[in-house]
């Protein structure tokens, strides 16, 4: 019998955490072999698989982090701070990899978890779909190659429910943009704009958030100058998209050197 991947998934009952369960089941070579969520989650107790509308054996949601030892990967769509304790949950156990896609890290979270997930494989992405990294390709190639009297802005639609803003998604593509330009985020973005703004200044990179219903993920970047408009765009019809890139993005990491990791690593591109 081949040795399976054995995955335990952080966020289980959750709207992604469901979606990887169930790609789970439809992947050869890989198991469930954890589901964790929250202490104060109304789901404890019961079956993961059967929760996620998947196939498979019974597998118990838990809050006991230290279940999540049972995996050679983790894969983490769930809540900053979640996702800080299950990283030092693992440490020093047989755990390879960290496979996280959540969002609305701070920059300190972000400092602590990656201190504390030094000497693991971290596969980390804002976004797990082929499309959206393509697209995180293209912008930076279009702000490199269109300076002066460009305008770029990121806009951006989820559902009612998220919780953060802008998208990790969106950051992403802000990041491409800035890259192109050859300066940090930081220094130019424009995270909401209200009120007596003034007038735009010269290669700001601004964002707009728009929330409400079902919209799973919906991304355009425009680069506009006095003349013409440039707009990239990205939909996710399905958040299997994300789901089945994440245990994708898992078996890939398994295999990886201990270390840091986009999906850009391992798409190549
Ligand atoms: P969700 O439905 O709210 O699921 C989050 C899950 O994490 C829930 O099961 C939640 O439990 C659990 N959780 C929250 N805090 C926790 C804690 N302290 N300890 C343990 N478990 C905890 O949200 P979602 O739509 O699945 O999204 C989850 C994350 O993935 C978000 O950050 C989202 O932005 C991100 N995301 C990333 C991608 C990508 O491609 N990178 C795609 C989609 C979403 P409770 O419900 O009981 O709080």
């Amino acid at each position: 019998m081949t040795d399976h991947l054995k995955v335990s998934v952080l966020g289980a009952d959750g709207r992604m955490g469901r979606a990887v369960i169930s790609a789970l089941s439809e992947t050869a070579g890989v198991k469930l072999a954890a589901a964790l969520t929250h202490s104060e989650s109304a789901d404890l107790g019961k079956d993961s698989v059967a929760l996620a509308d998947a196939k498979g054996e019974p597998v118990v949601l838990t809050d006991d982090m230290m279940e999540a030892r049972k995996g050679d990967v983790i894969i983490d769509f769930s809540a900053p701070k979640a996702s800080l304790t299950v990283a030092e949950a693992i440490k020093n156990s047989g755990v390879k990899a960290i496979v996280s896609g959540t969002t609305g890290m701070s920059a300190d979270q972000t400092e602590v978890f990656h201190k504390t997930c030094a000497g693991l494989v971290l596969l980390q992405s804002g976004n797990f779909s082929l499309g959206v990294n393509m697209l995180e390709a293209l912008v930076e190639l279009a702000a490199n190659k269109l300076r002066e009297g460009w305008d770029i802005d990121v806009l951006e639609m989820h559902h009612r429910h998220k919780v953060d803003a802008p998208s990790g998604t969106a950051l992403m593509l802000g990041r491409a943009a800035a890259k192109g330009r050859n300066v940090e985020l930081e220094s130019v973005q424009k995270l909401s704009r209200e009120g007596q703004t003034g007038a735009r200044p010269e290669g700001e990179i601004g964002f707009a958030t728009l929330r409400g219903g079902g919209v799973i993920g919906e991304h355009s970047v425009t680069i506009a100058s006095e003349l013409e408009m440039l707009t990239l765009s990205h939909s996710a019809f399905d958040r299997s998209v994300f789901a089945k890139g994440a245990v994708s993005a898992a078996i890939w990491a398994a295999k990886q050197a201990p270390g840091r990791y986009d999906m850009k690593d391992m798409l190549g591109l």
